[in-house]
C-alpha cells in the first residue's frame, strides 16, 4: 500500500478517531445524573452547529463530572492498534494528538499504541481548533507542516484547521456519522474523503474485543488513499 507523495508523518485525533468514546460518555452521564441519551444527544447537536462540546454540561445544567472515564482496551476501534502499526511500519513519523485530559498519553501508550509523541490537550495547554495546538504538533513532529497528514473525525476541530496549519488531512467521519458523510467541507476548500465502504457500526462494536490482525483496516486505508491536498 503506497503513503501519499510527499508525507512523512501522520498524526491522529484520539476521539471517535482511535478510541470509541461511547462507554466514556455513558459512564459521565450516570455520574452527572442526567441519561446517555440526553448527554449524547445535546453533543451531537452542538457539535453539528460547530460550538464547543464542553458547553453541554452547562447547557444541561448540571455540574461536569470531576474526574473524566480511563480509556480500556474495550473503547478502541478495531483498526486503531494496526493502523498505527502499519504507519509505523512504512517508516513515518507518528503522533497521537486530540483534545484530551491529563494522563491520556499514559492511558493510551499502555493500550499498545507505539507512536513517537503522544500529548494531549491538557499538557500542551492548548485546544483544538485553535492554530496554537497545530503548531505544537508540527514542533513535536519536527515536520514540514506539509509533511504531515493530520486525521481526525470532525470538520471544524480537525480538517478545517490542520488544513489551515498547513497539513494535509483526512477525514474518518464515519466512525460516528456512517449516514451523512460529507464529500467537502462545508465552508471550506479541503476535500473531506472519507472510507464510504466501511459499514455502519454495529451496536455492540463498543463492547467488542480488539481483533488483533484484522483484515478490516479503513483507518490505515484512509490514511494510505488520501489525495494530494
Ligand atoms: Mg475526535
Amino acid at each position: 500500500m503506497s503513503i501519499p507523495a510527499g508525507v512523512r508523518g501522520v498524526v491522529f485525533d484520539v476521539g471517535e478517531t482511535l478510541v470509541d468514546e461511547s462507554r466514556a460518555w455513558t459512564i459521565q452521564a450516570e455520574r452527572a445524573g442526567v441519561t446517555p441519551f440526553a448527554l449524547m444527544g445535546l453533543l451531537g447537536a452542538l457539535i453539528a452547529r460547530d460550538e464547543d462540546h464542553r458547553r453541554v454540561w452547562e447547557m444541561l445544567g448540571v455540574e461536569r463530572p470531576a474526574d473524566p472515564a480511563r480509556i480500556e482496551h474495550i473503547d478502541l476501534y478495531p483498526d486503531a492498534l494496526d493502523c498505527l502499526r502499519a504507519a509505523r511500519h512504512a517508516g513515518l513519523v507518528v503522533g497521537i494528538a486530540g483534545n484530551q485530559p491529563s494522563g491520556v498519553e499514559t492511558q493510551l501508550r499502555g493500550l499498545g499504541f507505539d507512536a513517537g509523541f503522544v500529548d494531549s490537550s491538557a499538557a500542551w495547554g492548548a485546544a483544538k481548533p485553535s492554530a496554537a495546538l497545530f503548531a505544537q504538533i508540527i514542533q513535536a513532529a519536527q515536520l514540514d507542516p506539509g509533511e504531515i497528514m493530520y486525521v481526525g473525525d470532525r470538520v471544524d476541530n480537525d480538517i478545517l484547521p490542520a488544513h489551515q496549519a498547513g497539513m494535509r488531512t483526512a477525514g474518518h467521519c464515519c466512525r460516528c456519522r456512517p449516514a451523512a458523510i460529507p464529500t467537502t467541507c462545508p465552508g471550506g476548500p479541503t476535500p473531506h474523503r472519507c472510507c464510504g465502504s466501511q459499514p455502519a457500526a454495529s451496536p455492540d462494536r463498543a463492547h467488542r474485543p480488539v481483533r488483533s490482525g484484522s483484515s478490516l483496516r479503513p483507518l490505515w486505508g484512509l490514511v494510505s488513499v488520501s489525495p494530494r491536498y
